[in-house]
């Protein structure tokens, strides 16, 4: 049995997205303005058949002081970091490394969310805007679905 492809797609309440199809690469828009759907299955001209699936939660930034570390690679140095907001799809942060950075860098991040676990988010995400010591990421794996991130955005 075929197993239907699933994509997220995250959007504003009432706004067309896009989504690329994994088979041709051809972009399709999903008119999400006349739909309240948030979990429908959708064709694309070459017939590959997905499952879209609507995050409008992600899109919630929820303010957060919590120190973290970053780094441009695996194996670079490491800077210390505070987050000052955090979304299902990316994150606002203070760092002395934001000096050295570059809208379109690619970032890893990892902190410990203040839940009763200390969960461990580690995260890859291209930054989006700068400004002075503060920077914006957006996460790179969107198609990951954090349960523990998603519970305390939620708490
Ligand atoms: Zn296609």
């Amino acid at each position: 049995m075929a197993v239907i492809e699933r994509k997220t797609v995250r959007s504003l309440p009432q706004k067309d997205t896009v989504v690329v199809c994994s088979r041709c690469g051809k972009i399709s828009k999903i008119p999400l303005s006349r739909t309240q759907k948030r979990n429908f299955l959708a064709r694309c001209t070459c017939g590959h058949i997905f499952r879209i699936m609507v995050d409008s939660r992600s899109w919630y930034r929820k303010p957060v002081m919590i120190y973290g570390k970053c780094r441009f690679n695996e194996n670079e140095r490491e800077y210390p970091m505070v987050l000052e907001n955090l979304s299902l799809s990316g994150l606002c942060f203070r760092s002395p490394l934001v000096k050295k950075l570059q809208v379109g860098d690619i970032v890893h991040v990892a902190f410990e969310l203040p839940d009763r676990y200390r969960s461990l988010i580690t995260r890859k995400g291209i930054i989006r805007h700068i400004n002075q010591q503060r920077a914006g990421m957006e996460f790179i794996q969107e198609q990951c679905y954090c349960k523990e991130l998603a519970f305390f955005l939620q708490s």
